[in-house]
């Protein structure tokens, strides 16, 4: 057996201590003579699974008493709907700030249900994050939701806006749990959980409870959150196996210093391929130094029609998944927190090594 370094977006790399734990509990968890997939979520051992996964979380994020913490399915993209149908409330009105493909989505879907407005965006590509003394928010709208990184053009923001008395909602999908966060400044944060969390098929929801008042009547009960935050997630069959995963990968951040310790690590390897990149002609990365992100380095190659090769060798290299997503070519190099610094290690010597082979 030989594991890759995997550059992918998601679903990403996992820590291989999670995988070697998971694989030990596979046959038959903690003497239950069962796998976690094939255990009843009602029953003793997955309630306990379920509880300690979001004790944990909730001590990594100091997330404050007044903020309910929901396990749901439907990915990400669930809660582009979910969100507008849970917080309008005798409101019309709600703001998107788009720096990137995914808030793009996120307003489209809200716009189904509500007077979605685009209040700021770059002009031309996605490179950087606009002035907020020039964003059009309402005074009147029923939120503010903005994309804190941009997985596809790799743009995220290194502070939190101030939304004033309109919620502040965020989609933290591909950068949460990199460093520590001050949850109190949001109403609401959801994140999928296969760029940074776990396996594919679950979306973590924080939201201060004075919001759970105000779904509509039509909001489907899988996503209502006060009824999701009443039945602790389980008003249906939840996504038990991500879930439990994780709560693995929970304790292996913590096992690694929390948040604080992933945020070293991580600016650390984000600023060394940076440098790499910056340094040498033959590579760029388009987006404005202050904005770029610690989890996807989007990067192009001088010569596009070396890319192919550039591919293949990594490939070979060990280093898998680098290609660029589709909409903005070149390569892209997810780097989250399961990435070991010597993944990013390896990557730049290739990239180094590269360069010198074809310069
Ligand atoms: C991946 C991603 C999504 C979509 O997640 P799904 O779980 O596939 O719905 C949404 N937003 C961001 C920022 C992402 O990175």
């Amino acid at each position: 057996m030989s594991r890759v370094y995997n550059f992918s977006a998601g679903p990403a790399t996992l820590p291989e201590a999670v995988l070697t734990q998971v694989q030990q509990d596979m046959l038959d968890w903690q003497g239950s003579g069962m796998s976690v997939m094939e255990m009843s979520h009602r029953g003793k051992a997955f309630v306990s699974i379920a509880e300690q996964a979001e004790a944990n979380l909730r001590e990594l994020l100091a997330i404050p008493s007044n903020y309910k913490v929901l396990f749901l399915q439907g990915g990400a993209a669930g809660q582009f709907a979910g969100i507008p149908l849970n917080l309008l409330g005798d409101k019309q009105a709600a703001d998107y700030v788009v720096t990137g493909s995914w808030g793009k989505k996120a307003v489209k879907e809200g716009a189904k249900f509500c007077d979605a407005k685009v209040v700021a965006q770059p002009q031309g590509a996605f490179t950087s994050i606009p002035d907020p003394a020039s964003w059009q928010t309402r005074a009147d709208a029923a939120y503010l939701h903005y994309t804190p990184n941009e997985t596809i053009e790799g743009v995220e923001y290194h502070w939190i806006p101030d939304s004033g008395d309109v919620p502040l909602v965020a989609d933290f999908s591909s950068t949460f749990l990199s460093r520590p966060l001050d949850v109190s400044k949001f109403g609401l944060i959801y994140a999928g959980a296969q760029k940074n969390v776990g396996p594919a098929g679950m979306v973590i929801v924080i939201v201060r409870e004075d919001l759970l008042d105000r779904a509509s009547t039509q909001c489907p009960m899988v996503l209502n959150y006060a009824q999701q935050a009443e039945a602790d997630s389980m008003l249906n069959t939840p996504p038990c196996f991500t879930w439990y995963v994780a709560g693995e990968v929970f304790k292996w951040i913590k096992q690694q210093g929390g948040l604080e310790a992933m945020a070293e690590i991580n600016e650390r390897k984000a600023a060394r391929l940076y440098a790499t990149i910056d340094e040498l002609d033959f590579y760029a990365n388009p987006v404005d130094p202050v904005s770029r992100s610690w989890m996807n380095v989007p990067f192009t190659l001088a010569d596009a029609a070396l890319d192919g090769e550039f591919l293949k060798q990594a490939e070979a290299a060990g280093l898998s998944t680098l290609k660029g997503h589709r909409s903005v070519g070149g390569m892209r190099a997810s780097i989250y927190n399961a990435m070991p610094e010597g993944g990013v290690d390896a990557l730049i010597e290739f990239m180094l090594d590269f360069a010198r082979r074809q310069g």
